[in-house]
């Protein structure tokens, strides 16, 4: 066959076209460093907090909190926010209060938003601790579901290499321990927000980082949990005598009252209107129709939780009316 001089053209600009995409698809430019400010609460202890809505390509990511315990004989690091160039830059950070090498790293639960930042500091030789529930989610249908979100939402920054960092040590209950003469207990609060949920205190400097058992200045992200057992877990933030709370999402605060309220309000009303659905027989649309969703609609992150909070409440419901 002949081809004639505008197909041969034609037929080199597509092979060109081709390689490009093929180049665009296997590899792409890293992206941009990013720096975090941190917030010092006490000689020892300093978080980086997130913007307060759902996580995207315009805060990168950053939606969510972390925070550091600096003790005489290493770093206590509690959850390592949502992507890696955020753990890179929490890192660098951290290095810039303390020449104290990081040590541990909690996970307060696996959610994207709370862990993806983890290799970094695999990467320092820092040692990783979760509770042993969150194990066998690595695999489930739902974690590789977030993993797509993320690598849609939140690309370059989260991108097909994105590690899922398994814990070194599977935590089974409350721990205690001690590092460089600061004492910290492990609370084991689940299954609430999810079936794996930990809180850490740090007795000396008197500072609770609650992971995402309260929510401050947004609508929770209530997706896959388990209400009633959220509505339990919540006192075990309000016995201690805490100096600072440090929330997963939002401020800290000196008075998590107003947060813990809240939280606990919104899951109550989730669970009433939805009981109220799940009883009457309606289907999970007439359910959350009929709904005044007023109180809740100016706060960040409705939108993007909402309706799928009020799906997970619909069925924990609807298995309660079904028991009935
Ligand atoms: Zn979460």
């Amino acid at each position: 066959m002949k081809y004639t001089a505008p197909l041969r053209q034609f037929t080199r600009w597509s092979w060109a076209i081709a390689l490009l995409l093929m180049g665009l698809a296997s590899a792409h430019a890293a992206p941009p460093a990013m720096t975090i400010e941190l917030k010092k609460l006490s000689e020892q202890v300093y978080v980086a907090v997130g913007e307060a809505g759902p996580a995207s390509s315009a805060n990168r990511g950053f939606n969510s909190n972390a925070g550091f315990v600096i003790t005489k004989a290493g770093v206590v690091v509690f959850d390592t926010l949502g992507t890696p160039v955020l753990g890179e830059a929490l890192v660098r950070a951290i290095k810039t209060v303390t020449d104290q090498p990081i040590k541990l790293v909690i996970v307060s639960h696996y959610h994207a938003d709370h862990f993806y930042g983890l290799q970094a500091f695999k990467d320092q030789g820092a040692e990783i601790w979760a509770d042993v529930k969150a194990r066998h989610e690595l695999g489930t249908d739902l974690f590789k579901q977030r993993l797509q979100q993320r690598q849609r939402d939140l690309f370059p920054d989260v991108d097909e290499n994105q590690k899922i960092v398994p814990a070194d040590r599977w935590l089974n209950g409350d721990t205690h321990f001690e590092m460089g003469g600061t004492h910290f207990k492990i609370i084991y609060a689940g299954p609430a927000h999810t079936a794996e949920d930990i809180l850490l205190w740090a007795q000396e400097p008197r500072v609770l980082f609650a992971g995402d058992l309260f929510f401050q200045g947004r609508v929770p992200y209530v997706v896959g949990a388990n209400l009633r057992g959220w509505l339990a877990s919540m006192d075990k933030m309000t016995t201690l005598d805490a100096a600072w709370v440090v929330p997963g999402h939002g401020q800290p605060s000196k008075d998590p009252m107003p947060g813990i309220t809240m939280t606990r309000d919104y899951l109550q009303f989730l669970m009433a209107q939805m009981g109220r659905g799940a009883d009457d027989m309606l289907s999970f649309d007439e359910a959350y129709d009929r709904v005044d969703w007023g109180r809740w609609k100016s706060m960040p992150a409705f939108d993007a939780a909402n309706r799928l909070n009020a799906y997970t409440a619909y069925l924990e419901m609807q298995q309660e009316t079904l028991k009935k």
